[in-house]
């Protein structure tokens, strides 16, 4: 892994906060699954196309269902636990690959943010990113990221606007994907959020994204968060 070029977790989780109010998000120690194939067990492959090793997402998701039920022993009750990845990982010797899989009645998901590298499968030989393409990638992951999790809280693909839960198949259409939640996945997060509605606060939770955005330099989103506040703020006021 070059970690150089691989997102900070701590900023995924920083931006992923206000998307989930009155929930805690915590980052656990980090596991090192290469050793999955020194247990003997098929768990990894040398992928045939991009000759890098590739690891299965079974063995992933069956490694964090069981730190799940140690935690749920120390009576912390986790909602979901989430596994995130610099490592390319395939769901079954027929795929080539998965960006990510998530075992819904577990609360588990498995993410890899490999090929949110623009330079994938190169980016090991790669150097340390430019401004441009540390953001792009940061971008990416984030989006990923709380796409993936508002998954977990039964929230399907998006078809009605522009909308982060739009479902997307191509590079493009993934960097056309905005930040932010269109009015219909907006309202079913805060009936998924359940007994912690009384922490939904749309004005909150954008001035929290804007100012996390403005600090990462994503011109765009900070625009977009930016007038939606100005608007709530005017209707607010009258
Ligand atoms: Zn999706
Ligand atoms: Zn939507």
């Amino acid at each position: 892994m070059n970690s150089s070029r691989a997102p900070s977790l701590e900023t995924i989780c920083e931006f992923s906060r206000p998307f989930f109010p009155g929930c805690q998000i915590e980052i656990l120690p980090r596991i090192d699954f290469t050793d999955f194939s020194k247990h003997g067990q098929n768990g990894m492959r040398i992928n045939p196309y991009t000759k890098q090793p590739q690891y299965l997402t079974s063995f992933i998701i069956g490694h964090l269902k069981k730190m799940k039920r140690r935690e749920r022993k120390h009576d912390r009750q986790e909602l979901f636990c989430i596994g995130v990845t610099m490592a390319d990982i395939y769901p079954g010797s027929n795929w080539n690959f998965v960006y990510g899989l998530a075992s819904i009645d577990d609360g588990i998901g498995i993410y890899s943010f490999s090929r949110l590298d623009p330079l994938f499968p190169n980016a090991e030989m790669a150097g340390p990113c430019t401004d441009e393409v540390r953001i792009l990638i940061l971008k990416r992951s984030i989006s990923v990221f709380v796409h993936e999790v508002i998954h977990l809280f039964g929230v399907e693909h998006c078809i009605y606007y522009l909308c982060m839960m739009n479902g997307t198949e191509t590079e493009e259409e993934m960097d056309g994907q905005p930040l932010y939640l269109c009015p219909i996945c907006l309202r079913k997060m805060y009936s998924a959020i359940g007994k912690e509605k009384k922490h939904f606060n749309v004005i909150q939770m954008y001035t929290k994204i804007l100012e996390l955005c403005k600090s990462l330099h994503f011109k765009d989103e900070s625009a977009w968060y930016e007038n939606r506040l100005n608007l709530l703020n005017i209707t607010a006021n009258n």
